[in-house]
């Protein structure tokens, strides 16, 4: 099944008992048993609902994996991952990783005895020199957020079994539809499925695909001993999302790169971070291991005050925390999603006041362009 049919017809199609081509809600906490333990496979709605298990089904196969979890949000699904580690357990965590990413495992998990170092994974050496004895796992996120820096997926999991360490990748930028990790040798794929899976900003969920029966089943005693899962409701409207998740990054895509170009032109922009530019050092790499570069674009305009020129200026940018959804988005990540990380670190990474973040949608490119030209005038 090409990817464009298995966003329609991959998990589990519509309902055997009624001839319902929508999936139906199971909106049931609990379900009958025949005698004590006979089930039809559903005992209590933590540990399995069958609108929940058709998401979970989708998403296994979008990702090419063994198993499929879905989760309250992203952090919930990247919290559930991270405990599979063990107290006195080490990771290795790209550095501009996503802010609540960072928060959880600086302030929470910390805390818990998994300690964690933070390195620029766009370079495999990095990553090499931070493994320590106790390190159990890298994490990535490519491309990054919020400057779209790209890790060779295939190189950090050859490093990573070759010393024994779990490989998990947040894939919520490029999408299955883009990139498959678990293809290119990742253990553990997940997303947050409130931006681009979900695509119309209604619904926050996390979704998490394994590589093996093992993690498969350690994973799913955290899912239902922790509990943190979704409703029928939001999986459901997950499921909707997916049916047009080719449709949507296909015309996201062809928005972005018009839009990065027109940004790159511009005398007013300093800096576009976009992986489909040539320009952009990650180019290559994302082109080899994704099939797209995805609708995020961050510029630098170099100071606060421009920054808010343009933000109280755009018409069709709304300007939200948030991404990957029908309608683009406007953000300021050093005061909005990246707030979480102290401001030195911020200005190292290049996180500055005077970046801009797009999450580019699907409307009329010519709008969009024509909506930054009059905000950047
Ligand atoms: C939003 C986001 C998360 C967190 O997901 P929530 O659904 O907000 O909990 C994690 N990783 C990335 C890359 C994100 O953009």
């Amino acid at each position: 099944m090409r990817p464009k049919t298995q966003v329609i017809h991959a998990g589990i199609f519509g309902d055997e008992n009624t001839g319902s081509v929508s999936v139906p809600i199971y909106q049931t906490s609990t379900y009958k048993q025949e005698a004590i333990g006979k089930t039809k496979g559903y005992d209590y709605s933590r540990s399995g609902n069958p609108t929940r298990h058709a998401l979970e089904i989708l998403i296994q196969e979008l990702e090419h994996g063994k198993a499929g979890f879905a989760f309250g949000s992203g952090m919930a699904a990247i919290s559930s991952v991270l405990m599979l580690l063990n107290s006195g357990d080490h990771v290795v965590i790209t550095d501009d990783v996503y802010g609540g990413t960072f928060r959880v495992v600086d302030k929470v998990f910390n805390r818990l005895g998994i300690s964690a170092t933070f390195v620029d994974t766009s370079d495999p050496d990095r990553i090499k020199n931070a493994i320590k004895e106790n390190t159990k796992a890298i994490y990535l996120e490519t491309p990054t957020n919020p400057l779209l820096k790209i890790t060779d997926i295939r190189k950090v999991a050859e490093l990573a079994h070759q010393h024994q360490l779990l490989l998990i990748v947040d894939n919520t930028f490029a999408t299955p539809y883009w990139q498959n990790p678990l293809d290119l040798g990742a253990d553990i794929v997940l997303h947050s499925a409130t931006k681009y899976i979900g695509g119309h900003s209604d619904v926050v969920a996390g979704l998490v695909v394994v590589s093996s029966e093992e993690l498969a089943e350690k994973l799913y005693f955290i899912q239902n001993s922790v509990g943190a899962v979704p409703g029928p409701q939001d999986a459901w409207l997950l499921i909707r999302g997916i049916k047009t998740l080719a449709l949507r990054m296909e015309q996201i895509e062809k928005n972005a790169g018009k839009i990065a170009d027109y940004l790159s032109a511009h005398a007013k922009v300093r800096k576009v971070y976009y992986p489909g530019l040539a320009s952009h050092p990650g180019h290559e790499v994302a082109a080899k291991q994704a099939g797209g570069f995805g609708g995020m674009i961050s510029f630098d305009v170099g100071d606060e005050a421009t920054v808010n020129q343009i933000l109280s200026k755009t018409k069709y940018f709304t300007l939200a925390e948030s991404l990957g959804a029908v309608e683009s988005l406007i953000s300021v990540p050093a005061k909005m999603t990246h707030a979480s990380i102290p401001k030195p670190r911020r200005d190292e990474l290049g996180i500055t006041d005077g970046l801009i973040r797009l999450s580019i949608g699907i409307e009329d490119v010519e709008d969009l362009i024509e909506d930054l030209e009059q905000a950047l005038s």
